[in-house]
């Protein structure tokens, strides 16, 4: 067989491929256009669409205009008055690069530009086709600045204008376009409408970028939005966004990111903001943010697609993780209630689903799971102390035992009861932010010693007080989660009667002879906890049976274990201590005993599991849910003990 003859391309039809890689849809070329208008420094850019794009799309801008000398050329391909060499793509700081956009769009499409600039007298009127000039310049009357206007788009280009969606489609991408470098660009006026219609977006010049976001996405956005903001010197590096807090969500998030002003993605660091409000948000929603990333130019590889919409720079993942973290750090700083409600999923965690079968609004239906965990954990557990911690799952209708892993969940039952919203307000009005602060930053430094421990914020160093810490921590966990918790179970279940013995015996009870029998007493404390056992159970998870046998505890912090040697003075002071009578002062009181309870250490506890729970489980769960009260910054829970930059120079003077 003959071969077939191999033939040069036309160079038209060359062209119109490559340019047809730059501008697959009228977004790409608005894209191109907006960012044109806003190189040319114009404070006014307003865009009118028909069909989608794909019939005309229109831009005019009162920036700088083209110079009439230049009309002849602004089109052909490598034309730019923005770089001179090679070495200049590293430098460029205005958003076209290549000189190619123009060129590309008339390669596709009838392109016409109207421009006047300051010093001419009148504007001029130029034609397009193929990169090359059609007809003649001629004179017109226009105000400053460029009209770009682009007709039939893709009208040489059959199969790709097929493959385009219906206009509507089309009209959201470039609805989009306007949105984001709206958002992006207060200091200019954008305006978009579709032919002989309204403005769909419409912002002033000299607006802000919170109140574009506002004005364009809406007021819920709006009022939902925190800054992100920080930079790094040595990376050469700056942040400044708006995010939304975790108490919004959208079913379809919405990420502008500029780097150096120029609208691109990244899929990693979209991952990586994803990834920490997934934390956060039910499944499945998502936040919106913006961000505008400065880099040093030379960092930047734009050149990575011809559409210079996926970037990647240098240092890529220090920078992702900086971000992820201001990101985290501004969601928690922002609504530490809110994250207790995360922690509330931390133990554990009923699937979405089982949470729907659940009647939400009734506090009545139970959550508890029938997990039995396999972590490491649960046989140092059962060893020393006999117990298991699992979750029993009796509304999802399952039976079947599964692992869990210890993660974060994300959705968990909000209370209504008017007494426990109380009480959680008041310990978010009494909050330190102050210390906030510190505890939210702390590196764990060390444990002294079973009450004591060593942190450091900043260049600071604070010996913190851990019983009193956890305490607080504790209680705030137990108001916080409240209908959440996972339970611990005991392998065999403690008798009620034998527990408040062993708790009389031990002289913390205060029994005197007066008192009456012991083992009068021991009925009477067994008695008042069944009658509250099923309150017990079905807002903590303490569950004790009809025969009065102790069959499980709340798992308050993950990963920590109460002393088992305080327990029978805990159930004792729970039949005694507590309020049962009235709703909001029974919660309280019973959430203070509780977290008494589980703030005491034992010194039975083995010294290598209570300085792994210390650090691994207390402080660090401090860190992230800890709302310090006020009195925290006098009663001596917190103690600054050295300030860092102090003791180098003592060292430098040594
Ligand atoms: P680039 O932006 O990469 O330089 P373009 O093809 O987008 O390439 O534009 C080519 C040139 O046309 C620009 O360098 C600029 O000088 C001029 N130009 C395009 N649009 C405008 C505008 N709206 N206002 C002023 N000058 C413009
Ligand atoms: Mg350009």
């Amino acid at each position: 067989m003959e071969p077939a003859t191999i033939r040069k391309l036309d160079e038209a039809v060359v062209n119109r491929i490559a340019a047809g890689e730059i501008i697959q849809r009228p977004a790409n070329a608005l894209k191109e256009m907006v960012e044109n208008s806003l190189d040319a420094k114009a404070t006014s850019i307003q865009v009118v669409v028909k069909v989608g794009g794909l019939k005309s799309l229109q831009i005019q801008d009162n920036g700088s205009g083209i110079r009439r000398e230049d009309l002849g050329i602004v089109c052909e391909r490598f034309t730019t008055s923005k770089l001179q060499s090679f070495e200049d793509l590293s430098a460029i700081d205005t958003y076209g690069f290549r000189g190619e956009a123009l060129a590309s769009i008339s390669h596709v499409a009838h392109l016409t530009i109207i421009t006047k600039t300051r010093n001419e007298q009148c504007a001029f009127r130029a034609s397009y086709e193929d990169g090359k000039l059609k007809g003649e310049i001629k004179t017109c009357a226009a105000n400053q600045g460029t009209q770009i206007s682009v007709e039939d788009l893709f009208y040489n280009v059959p199969m790709r204008k097929q493959a385009l969606k219906a206009p509507n489609e089309e009209f959201q991408k470039i609805s989009d376009v306007i949105a984001k470098y709206a958002v992006h660009n207060p200091q200019t006026g954008f305006m978009l409408k579709k032919f002989g219609e309204n403005a769909t977006i419409r912002t002033q010049a000299k607006s802000t970028v919170q109140n574009n976001i506002k004005l364009i996405y809406g007021p819920s956005i709006g009022k939902a939005l925190l800054k992100v903001a920080f930079d790094n010197e040595i990376l050469g590096l700056t942040v400044d966004g708006h995010i939304t807090n975790v108490n919004f969500s959208l079913k379809k998030g919405i990420f502008l990111l500029f780097i150096n002003h120029r609208a691109v993605e990244s899929a990693n660091l979209k991952k990586a903001i994803d990834q920490v409000y997934s934390l956060y948000l039910p499944k499945g929603m998502a936040p919106f943010v913006y961000l505008s990333i400065e880099l040093h130019p030379t960092n930047v590889d734009v050149n990575v697609h011809p559409t210079k919409h996926e970037v990647h720079f240098l240092h890529e993942d220090e920078i992702v993780e900086q971000i992820k973290e201001a990101v985290e750090r501004a969601l928690l700083g922002a609504n530490a209630s809110r994250t207790f409600y995360t922690q509330a999923l931390l133990p554990g965690a009923s699937n979405p689903d089982s949470v729907k079968l659940n009647d939400s609004s009734s506090d009545k239906s139970r959550l508890d799971y029938k997990f039995v965990r396999t972590s490491h954990n649960d046989q140092k557990l059962e060893k020393f102390f006999g117990i298991n911690i699992s979750r029993n799952a009796s509304f999802s209708g399952t039976d079947k035992t599964e692992k869990i892993t210890p993660r974060r969940e994300k959705h968990f039952k909000d209370t209504k009861l008017t007494s426990i919203l109380n009480l959680r307000k008041s310990i978010e009005d009494d909050c330190d932010r102050d210390l906030r602060k510190i505890f939210s930053e702390l590196t764990f430094v060390g444990v002294i010693d079973r009450t004591h421990a060593l942190i450091q914020y900043d260049t600071k160093m604070f010996l913190t007080s851990t019983k009193v810490l956890c305490e607080e921590l504790c209680y705030q966990i137990l108001l916080f989660n409240f209908g959440n918790f996972a339970r611990m179970d005991f392998a065999n279940p403690l008798p009620l009667l034998e527990l408040a013995t062993l708790a009389l015996q031990d002289s913390e009870s205060g029994w005197t002879e007066e008192d009456g029998s012991k083992q009068e007493l021991a009925e009477r404390i067994k008695e008042i906890l069944i009658t509250k056992a099923p309150l017990m159970r079905e807002y903590f998870n303490l569950c004790i049976s009809a025969e009065g046998n102790l069959e499980s505890i709340p798992i308050v912090i993950e990963e920590y274990i109460p002393s088992m040697a305080h327990l029978p003075i805990f159930l004792l002071r729970l039949a005694t201590e507590v309020e049962w009578d009235d709703e909001q002062e029974c919660f309280q009181t019973f959430c203070r005993e509780t977290a008494m309870y589980y703030a005491r250490v034992a010194c039975t506890k083995n010294e290598q599991e209570y300085k792994w729970e210390a650090e691994h489980a207390v402080y660090s769960t401090i860190k992230q849910y800890f709302i310090p009260p006020k009195a925290f910054a006098k009663n001596g829970s917190l103690l600054q003990v050295a300030n860092l930059p102090d003791l180098y120079r003592v060292f430098e003077r040594c």
